[in-house]
């Protein structure tokens, strides 16, 4: 049988292509998932914005907390900002994802791994798998790469070179407890935290709480250097060592990686689509990849249905999505690369000058700040440039050209 779209990997991203394709059409679509059940992608820790939620319809069955701020930290200064956020159930997220896709007609098969692309004649046309009754191929007249950082597909067709990619790692503990910090979504720019990244707590309920850290991998090497402690052991002192907040009990522990290069890859080929983690759209500042993941399959579908619709699955054609991705998100995410690769490599004052200089953002520049749309203007007001980051210079005009 072919379908007319076969996408590989059942995260938000290749989930909301379903959702999208088959709500608007009677076209057919099966998403193919590695894991045995679809809440075993149970990496996330969920925090997103009303724009998920309100947009995707999200249930409220799938919501573990609310907060109404979100607060920057840094050792000696502290900065919180009005703004409306969730923290997503992710494992139940994708669990309605996927109930809401079959029942508009998506077929969703769990435990089918997907070993290559089937390529003919320079056109990808479906899929190789394997699973439990051995394996097998799917054809498509479009296939999707929705597969996350393992970029099952991006990597073999040469789009995505994940090796030479920036890498992130997170770990976080889901916490039975009380704290103070139950109205917003904070994160701790701080090295004895988090060298080269970040420490957060966002609410997941009452009396429980998400704390994690994650670094950068470069970044960590230079500013976590001397510290002997793995990233298991900063959660814990994390966790642990925090007066304003006391454990009862860890219940359930998340880890995952993000990576990331240039998000001006190509995204479309003769038959071909990628989207989301898949294809590098997480942003690269904050690490925040259910937003921008499902918008990129947002766009991918109003494309790819269209290209169905004309008989046209070519890579001029689809090559619209990835037109409409780098207008709207390539440029704005090259710079938010920049302001990372400054963030995460500061001294301690920087970051105490950063946090002080985000508490002056007016309402509508905090908000800019949340929606990656803050102008270069009012980004390099924020950074406390150094000397010593001269020599960053040349790496960082890299990034922009
Ligand atoms: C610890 C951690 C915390 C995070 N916290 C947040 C947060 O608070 N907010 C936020 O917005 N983002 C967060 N992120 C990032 C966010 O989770 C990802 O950007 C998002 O999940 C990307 O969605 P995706 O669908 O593109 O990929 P994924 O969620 O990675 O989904 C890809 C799916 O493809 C499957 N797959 C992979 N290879 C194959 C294959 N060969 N065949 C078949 N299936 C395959 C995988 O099993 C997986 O289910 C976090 C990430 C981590 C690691």
């Amino acid at each position: 049988m072919e379908y007319d779209f076969v996408v590989v990997g059942a995260g938000p991203s290749g989930l909301q292509f379903a959702r999208e394709v088959a709500s608007r059409s009677d076209r057919s679509v099966v998403v193919l998932e590695r894991n045995d059940r679809l809440r075993d992608n149970d990496k996330s820790t969920g925090g997103t914005f009303p724009e998920v939620v309100e947009r995707y319809d999200v249930p409220d069955e799938a919501l573990m907390g609310e907060a109404n701020a979100v607060t920057l930290e840094s050792p000696n200064r502290r900065s919180r900002h009005a703004m409306r956020s969730y923290v997503l159930d992710f494992p139940r997220f994708l669990e309605l994802l996927g109930e809401d896709a079959a029942s508009m007609g998506a077929a969703v098969r769990t435990g089918t791994r997907v070993t290559e692309p089937i390529v003919e004649d320079g056109a990808v046309r479906g899929v190789r798998y394997r699973d439990s009754d051995g394996g097998g191929t799917l054809r498509g007249r479009i296939t999707v790469d929705a597969s996350g950082p393992s970029a099952a597909l991006t990597s073999e067709l040469g789009f995505f070179d994940a090796e030479a990619a920036h890498r992130g790692v997170a770990l976080e503990f889901e916490v039975e407890g009380e704290y103070e910090t139950d109205d917003e979504l904070l994160f701790r720019f701080d090295h004895d935290r988090a060298p080269g990244g970040y420490a957060w707590t966002f609410p997941a309920g009452e009396n429980a709480f998400k704390a994690g850290v994650c670094w950068m991998d470069e970044f960590h090497a230079a500013r976590g250097g001397r510290c002997a402690d793995t990233l298991h052991g900063h959660v814990e002192r994390w966790v642990e060592s925090e007066p304003r907040w006391s454990v009862e009990r860890v219940r359930a522990k998340h880890a995952g990686e993000g990576i990331w290069n240039d998000s001006m890859n190509q995204r479309a080929t003769d038959g071909f689509l990628a989207v989301g983690d898949a294809i590098s759209s997480i942003n690269p500042l904050f690490g925040e990849g259910i937003r921008p993941g499902m918008e990129s399959a947002t766009m991918a579908a109003d494309v790819a249905l269209e290209a169905v619709t004309t008989g046209d699955c070519s890579e001029s054609r689809l090559r619209a999505y990835e037109r409409r991705w780098n207008e709207r998100k390539g440029w704005s995410w090259k710079l938010q690369r920049v302001v990372g690769e400054l963030l995460y490599d500061f001294d301690a004052d920087q970051q105490d000058a950063f946090v002080e200089r985000a508490a002056r953002l007016s309402p509508t520049e905090a908000e800019q700040l949340r929606t990656y749309s803050l102008g270069p203007v009012a980004l390099a007001r924020l950074y406390p440039f150094k000397f010593k980051d001269v020599r960053k210079f040349p790496t960082l005009v890299g990034h922009l050209v």
